[in-house]
């Protein structure tokens, strides 16, 4: 990895934040102000194996919210990571179950998917990582958290305005998974800015119970 660049999309990423941020700019300027703090070297490592002792005593060090802190980190990271992963996404998207069993996990950077698409040409179901843009199949009525495939307990909500975005249930774990059937549309959409889009979904799966899981 090239640490220069890495430091440099950092410092833009804050230069950016505060100016979109102008409330939280005190703190920008205290992580500005600590870079030396900062290993960057071995930053990418503690985020993908999501190290929060690690997180939390730095950020304990230089005074600042955990949270925004794996923020910054994780967002500059991003780029990265889409850049290494995109000789692999045909490979691994290609893959047909053989390799990779943690439907929920990213096979290539670790993170936890929370939305899927059944695509157009052919319904087969692919779940999305928004880290690095990955993309690796799973079964159609199955659940990606615990592996339920009884169908009665499998089940989808949707919202009257737009069929083609669905929330897969599961009453097993209590799980829930967005998924865009792309065969409502017949063409790719990109799950990127629909996984943000649909925090509704997100709350009305909540609000009946449901969780994603990211805490287990
Ligand atoms: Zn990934
Ligand atoms: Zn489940």
């Amino acid at each position: 990895m090239d640490l220069d660049q890495y430091k440099s999309l950092y410092n833009s990423l804050l230069l950016l934040l505060k100016e979109c941020r102008p409330e939280i700019v005190g703190v920008l300027d205290k992580i500005l102000a600590n870079q030396d703090q900062l290993d960057f070297n071995l930053l990418p490592v503690k985020l993908l194996e999501a190290d929060q002792k690690y997180f939390s005593e730095l950020s304990a060090r230089i005074d600042v919210p955990t949270e925004l802190l794996i923020f910054t980190f994780d967002h500059s990271l991003r780029p990265f990571l889409r850049l290494w992963a995109e000789p692999y996404y045909s490979e691994i998207a290609e893959d047909e179950f053989r390799s990779w069993s943690f439907a929920s996990i990213c096979p290539f950077c670790g993170s936890k998917s929370h939305i899927s698409r059944l695509r157009a040409t052919d319904g087969r179901r692919f779940m999305f990582c928004d880290h690095c843009f990955t993309e690796w199949e799973t079964r159609n009525l199955y659940c990606v958290h615990c592996g339920n495939n009884t169908p009665d307990t499998i089940q989808y909500l949707t919202v009257e305005e737009d069929p083609a975005y669905q929330v897969y249930t599961c009453e097993e774990c209590k799980g829930y998974l967005k998924t865009f059937d792309e065969r409502h549309k017949g063409d790719k959409t990109d799950l990127f800015i629909a996984n943000i889009e649909t925090v509704y979904l997100d709350m009305l799966a909540k609000e009946k119970g449901y969780t994603s899981h990211d805490n287990d």
